[in-house]
């Protein structure tokens, strides 16, 4: 007996993998599994080399969600789930915050980004260390239009050193004050409990269980 391939393709627009591993652990969230997630067959946009880059240029994490999640779905005429985040440092004006990936030049490199973050963070004192991760999550339908979004953010403290070998990005360097360590250090599930990224799937998840739901049934 064959088993009926899902119906829904959906594809997650980021070609960063570690992210695209998170995004892909809370899409569907083991400890959080309803029937409707097994309507969905995700993707990673990896997949599809040949698919052009985005140019991330809004000024915003939504603008910038949007833009991956619209042109990506055009491009493949799939389902995109895009995400856009980023860390907002508070002494420095919410400074890198879109440019976050790219913050000490391209290509992309989170080592030399956590680098010039430390630097520029050397003369300011422990108590105006304060930081958020923010995430903003836009789902396209096949033909471009924006269905759902969502946000989420955690705020932290950004320590003077790397921390934990965990996660990506400014992972190491953000710390949760309540655990006393940085992302790096704590596993990925206490992370996933924690993260703008987990917020904002939670807050994406009611709306995608509908849409999914509703594309199902035709
Ligand atoms: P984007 O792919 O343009 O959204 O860039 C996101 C960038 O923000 C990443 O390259 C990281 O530098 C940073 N970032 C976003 N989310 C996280 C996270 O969960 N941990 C650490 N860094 C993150």
């Amino acid at each position: 007996m064959s088993v009926p391939s899902p119906p829904i393709h959906l594809v997650l627009g980021s070609r960063n993998v570690k992210k695209c591993r998170e995004m892909a652990e809370l899409i569907t969230p083991p400890w959080e599994r309803r029937p409707w997630m097994d309507l969905l067959r995700i993707e990673s946009i990896a997949a599809y080399p040949d698919v052009p880059e985005v140019v991330e240029d809004a000024d915003t994490f939504a603008g910038n969600a949007r833009k991956k999640a619209s042109e990506t779905a055009l491009a493949l005429g799939a389902w995109v789930l895009a995400d856009d985040s980023g860390l907002a440092v508070d002494a420095l004006d919410g400074a890198p915050g879109v440019y976050s990936a790219r913050y000490a030049g391209e290509p992309c490199d989170d080592d030399a980004n956590c680098r010039k973050l430390l630097e520029a963070l050397a003369a300011v004192s422990d108590d105006r260390r304060g930081a958020a991760f923010r995430c903003v999550l836009a789902v396209s339908d096949p033909e471009g239009r924006i269905r759902l979004e969502a946000e989420g953010a955690v705020r932290g403290r950004i320590i003077r050193e790397l921390r934990g070998p965990g996660g990506f990005g400014y992972d190491p360097m953000f710390l949760i004050p309540e655990y006393h360590r940085t992302f790096g250090e704590l596993s990925s599930l206490v992370k996933h409990q924690l993260s703008h990224r987990s917020r904002a799937f939670a807050h994406l998840r009611p709306g995608l269980e509908k849409l999914v739901l509703e594309v199902a049934e035709g």
